[in-house]
């Protein structure tokens, strides 16, 4: 289709990727942040300048205005992962999606994590006060549910496990994650930050009940995400920051507070990020998530199989990972490799990733990685294996 021929792989629509120089920038860290589209930053622009005001308390139009483009945001966020507006908490992020759940859940008992987890999966979970448990992943750095399904008890109030790895690129099987939590009276959280950005993602499909991203890997502003939660289920959970916005009344004595999603927004909210996400939403639904997942497929393939023709490199990660992949040359520590591939303009990201119990499991302290977006091109892994072969040159 049209839209999409124009719009996959194409740098033109993100000015961060345009150079004033002419010489390409070739922006392999998709999975950390994504560049912006024009769509995005004119949506931005707009809400910051000539659209700008309060929500929720004007009683002159401009305020009612924003206040219809804030609301008519959270239905589109809501609408973009197949859920209702009265489903979608903002937050900061996924990170303070995952947080508000940890707090906030009534009963803080087991909840089962994966090896592969973010940091922003495991820290608050500890924080708050719960047993953790971690599921152990198969050779290939999935999440291995067979052994989910032995390790699951009647204890286990949560099971919480990524959507799609950050650092492997494995995606897991939602589906049969949710019938195993459900199966012990356990909800499902599935951390779905590098998902949206490259999968057609359904709340009613994936079964789970609750579901955390942040805008700005899926081409929207930072700063904004959401907990997307069962209706029942955040309507049974009590608040965990106070302050305006989230009450019905207030006195010295009792205070009592709005329903949910407002009961968990307390201040004056990120309204312009609000409008950016949604306006994030709009223009990756415009050009299709199965056509993304698909277009980051083929360039997945093309990197996996350049790189597995090298004797001295190692893979991780499955053959079929959404759009990233780690690796590691022999001799070679990720940070040199990514410092030598910025003299080529290459950006890719090395370290640990924020998953420090996954880099003990592999047995290794950091990796690279590459990761993938809707502008990436076949010139970007072609620079990418450029750039590893002069590293290797330079490495002697
Ligand atoms: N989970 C995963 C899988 C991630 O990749 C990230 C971001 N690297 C996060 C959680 C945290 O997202 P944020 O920093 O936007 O809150």
């Amino acid at each position: 289709n049209e839209t999409l021929s124009r719009s996959l792989g194409r740098k033109i629509d993100f000015p961060g990727l345009v150079s004033s120089t002419g010489t390409p920038w070739h922006y392999l860290d998709s999975a950390a942040t994504a560049q912006k589209p024009e769509a995005v930053i004119d949506a931005v622009t707009r809400a910051l300048g000539a659209d700008y005001a309060t929500v929720h308390r004007g009683v002159y139009s401009r305020s009612a205005e924003m206040t219809l483009g804030y609301e008519s945001a959270r239905r589109r966020i809501a609408e973009f992962i197949g859920g209702t507006e009265d489903e979608i908490v903002f937050t900061r992020g996924a990170t303070e999606a995952i947080n508000l759940l940890a707090y906030s859940w009534p009963h803080k008992g087991r909840v089962l994590l994966s090896e592969l987890e973010h940091h922003s999966n495991i820290v608050p979970w500890q924080l708050a006060g719960w047993q953790v448990d971690v599921c152990p992943l198969t050779e290939d750095g999935q999440i291995d549910l067979d052994a989910a399904e032995t390790m699951l008890t009647r204890e286990h109030e949560m099971v919480a496990f990524a959507h799609v790895s950050n650092v492997l690129g494995s995606v897991v099987d939602a589906r049969r994650a949710a019938d195993l939590a459900h199966a012990v009276g356990a909800k499902l959280l599935l951390d779905g930050c590098q998902a949206v950005p490259r999968l057609p993602v359904d709340m009613a499909a994936l079964d789970c009940d609750f579901y955390a991203f942040s805008a700005h890997k899926l081409y929207g502003p930072t700063g904004i995400g959401a907990l997307w939660g069962r209706a029942d289920l955040l309507g049974a959970m009590p608040p965990w920051q106070g302050g305006g916005a989230m009450i019905d009344t207030v006195t010295f004595d009792n205070t009592t507070f709005a329903p949910a999603p407002q009961r968990f927004e307390a201040g004056t909210p990120a309204i312009v990020e609000a409008i950016g996400f949604a306006a994030a939403c709009d223009y990756t639904t415009k050009i299709g998530l199965e056509a993304i997942h698909a277009h980051e497929a083929a360039l997945v393939k093309q990197t996996r199989d350049a790189l597995g023709a090298m004797n001295d490199v190692t893979l991780f990660g499955p053959e079929n990972s959404a759009g990233i992949v780690s690796f590691l040359i022999d001799g070679i520590h990720p940070h040199d490799l990514g410092t030598i591939l910025d003299e080529e303009n290459v950006a890719i990201r090395a370290g640990h990733h924020c998953a420090q119990p996954l880099m003990a499991k592999l047995g290794v302290t950091a990796t690279a990685r590459a990761s993938f977006g809707i502008y990436s091109d076949e010139e970007d892994v072609t620079a990418l294996i450029r750039g590893i072969e002069r590293t290797k040159r330079i490495f002697g």
